[in-house]
């Protein structure tokens, strides 16, 4: 089944070291998304049985879960850091941290619990489709920071609702209706822009 592609990681992480798996200890693996939807994209995996079939909403009801998987996040974004800073550079001690987002799906497509660490500038040839890009940039995103979620948040009931909205530039708001070719397009003026954002070494 395509949708339990994420346990070998889980099960095996040494075995996709240093390509996929950046790194693993008993509790969590910190791996790259086969398919990025931003420059840089990371998954955080639990590794507990109990908890990595879950869905998050029912996962990160467990406030001591939902503590150790803030801070873990908190060390894979270091990584994200890392690397935008390696490819960007240090930019007079630009704030990295605030171009990288860290959330779940409303309603993941796969099966193992995952934290999605990824930058904002959704510039990637694997973004190809509009509920590619609504997924994180809509509601249907929803930030680590967002839990515990209240009971009657409406995405526990009607998660795809939430994907059919306007398509909005993260960076200047700019709204492209349904019209992704054109918001494409302008994704990579934006990327242009945001990498110096914080005026060059
Ligand atoms: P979801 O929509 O379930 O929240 O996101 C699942 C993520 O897993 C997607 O971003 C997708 O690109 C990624 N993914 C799917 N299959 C694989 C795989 O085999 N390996 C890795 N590293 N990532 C995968
Ligand atoms: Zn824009």
């Amino acid at each position: 089944n395509p949708r339990d592609s994420l346990g070998p990681y889980i099960t095996n992480p040494e075995f996709f070291v240093p390509k996929t798996v950046i790194r693993h200890n008993p509790a969590f693996v910190y791996i790259r998304d086969l398919f990025p939807k931003s420059l840089v994209h990371t998954l955080l995996l639990p590794r507990d049985f109990a908890v990595m079939k879950m869905h998050p909403f029912d996962a990160f009801e467990n406030p001591v879960l939902l503590r150790v998987v803030k801070a873990e996040a908190e060390v894979l974004k270091g990584f994200v850091v890392a690397d935008l800073k390696r490819q960007f550079g240090e930019q007079n001690g630009r704030d990295w941290k605030k171009d990288v987002k860290i959330g779940v799906h409303a309603k993941p497509s796969m099966n193992h619990l995952h934290v999605h660490v990824l930058s904002r500038d959704h510039y990637s040839d694997k973004l190809t489709t509009a509920k590619h890009y609504s997924s994180f940039n809509s509601p249907f995103f929803v930030g680590l920071d967002e839990f515990p979620l209240a009971p009657d948040d409406l995405r526990r009931t009607h998660p795809l609702a939430f994907t059919k909205g306007d398509l909005i530039c993260w960076r200047c708001k700019k709204n492209f209706g349904n019209d992704y070719a054109t918001l494409r397009k302008h994704l990579v003026g934006e990327f242009n822009e945001w990498k110096k954002e914080g005026g060059g070494d």
